[in-house]
């Protein structure tokens, strides 16, 4: 096991000539370390659950790509299939089949969802999803929850302090705060807060949109009944309800979150969006709903959305390949992996004296540093960042790559076998000791 701690010439090489060329050296702002300290971890190659990394280092990831590696990297199957259709071409800009077979078997697996469209990012199908019900509501404004994370799109960088029914300001640099100012931020799991914002506002709402199960401040399901209510406030007021799937879809189970919570007495959301899982490592990402929603959009409909890329041929094998992996077993595997390392993290951390709240939705889960239950962002920023950041760093000198935020889940795949596993429990307990010294020097 190497004992050096942060010792990788290579990757702070390659990270010295990256922050030359790459703004902070990466191309996605996570990826940096910033919250963790450090430099990150340049990958030469993966396989199945572990990362290489420049320096010839191995690690078990349970980063996942944020999602989309459920069965592991470079699974044979996913490689068969991108090598195939590598092989007849990268990009038509005609229709094609894959493109067919992969959105209907997104829309077997998803009940309430008829067709979708196809997009390269999830960025782009919540951004697509949002405009499509404002094309369909004829309104403007849009409810978002804060800690739920929905890609870069303007309007939905607004997470506003905590005060309910806050006017969205922007969270980024570069959002007008006109963009921002259509959107209304609320607390998580708080229907009386969305009660109140639409009984001043819901003429002008065209829609909610809410992770599924949020993943993006930690992973914070939604209380029991939320999601009912979501859907039944947005239909007495004729707004839509966007259930974005990015993270949790064709993760959680086979359909996602809307499989394991779903059906709902109250009706399914409206407009589905899709990523990660579905793209099987490409760029590949959806959006969907039942036909007659679909129906507004271009070519058909006034709702204008494209893409040079969509539907991309060797993306849409490698999502196809990677969701017909995804069987019961893979599923039943998850749900194993996850509750493996759980279980040994949960008794680490209490050996060591940390306190911990382990949340889940389905087999993603994560760590909160705190000893409240975390039922919204505000809940989830009582989480004790540096303890988070000294646990990490043991982990990732003892050879297990987590994700480098305390704010995110933690994802395992079909391939992390007995001997990944094994490697993770071996690491717990000295970083959960790590942590317990980081607490007694830096108070929360
Ligand atoms: C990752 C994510 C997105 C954005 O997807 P990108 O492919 O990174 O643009 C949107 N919504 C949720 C819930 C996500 O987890």
């Amino acid at each position: 096991m190497p004992s050096a701690p942060d010792s990788a010439p290579a990757c702070e090489a390659l990270f010295a000539r990256a922050r030359a060329v790459v703004p902070g050296g990466v191309n996605s702002p996570v990826r940096a370390f910033r919250s963790v300290g450090g430099n990150p971890r340049f990958v030469t190659s993966a396989r199945g659950p572990y990362l290489t990394d420049a320096d010839g280092r191995e690690y078990v990831d349970l980063i996942g790509s944020w999602g989309p590696m459920i069965l592991g990297h470079t699974h044979p199957d996913v490689l068969a299939a991108v090598s195939e259709a590598a092989g007849r071409g990268f990009s038509y800009g005609t229709p094609s089949e894959n493109e067919v077979a992969l959105a209907e078997e997104i829309v077997a697996r998803v009940e309430p969802v008829e067709q979708v469209r196809l997009v390269s990012s999830g960025t782009e199908a919540t951004m697509s999803a949002l405009r499509l019900a404002r094309g369909i509501t004829g309104r403007s404004r849009v409810v978002k929850f804060a800690g739920c994370y929905h890609g870069h799109v303007d309007a939905l960088l607004a997470a506003a302090g905590s005060g309910v029914a806050t006017f969205g300001l922007p969270d980024s640099a570069g959002v007008p705060a006109s963009a921002a100012a259509e959107t209304i931020v609320l607390p998580y799991n708080d229907v009386a807060a969305l009660e109140a914002a639409f009984d001043t506002d819901g003429e002008h709402i065209a829609a909610v949109i809410t992770e599924a199960a949020p993943g993006n401040m930690g992973v914070v399901p939604p209380l029991p009944g939320f999601t009912e209510a979501l859907r039944r406030i947005t239909r007495e007021h004729g707004a839509l309800l966007i259930s974005d799937e990015v993270m949790t879809g064709f993760r959680c189970s086979r359909a996602g979150w809307y499989g394991l919570e779903g059906p709902y007495a109250a009706g399914a959301p409206d407009l589905f969006t899709f990523g990660k899982v579905m793209g099987g490592g490409f760029p590949a990402a959806a959006f969907g709903a039942p036909a007659g929603l679909m129906a507004a959009l271009a070519p058909d409909g006034p709702v204008y959305q494209a893409g040079t890329l969509s539907g991309n041929p060797v993306a849409t094998a490698a999502g196809l390949a990677t969701l017909r992996g995804c069987t019961d077993a893979v599923y039943a595997h998850l749900d194993h992996a996850a509750k493996t390392i759980a279980d040994a993290a949960a008794s680490a951390l209490t050996g060591a004296g940390v306190p911990h709240t382990i949340q889940w939705a389905g087999s993603m889960f994560s760590i909160f540093i705190t000893d409240r239950t975390v039922t919204n962002y505000d809940d989830a920023k009582t989480t004790n960042a540096p303890a988070y950041a000294a646990f990490f760093h043991s982990m990732l000198d003892q050879g297990v790559h987590l994700p480098p935020s305390a704010f995110e889940a933690w994802f395992v795949s079909a391939a992390h076998d007995d001997a990944a596993l094994d490697r993770v429990l071996a690491a717990l307990p000295a970083a959960a000791r790590a942590a317990s010294e980081s607490f007694a020097t830096i108070a929360p």
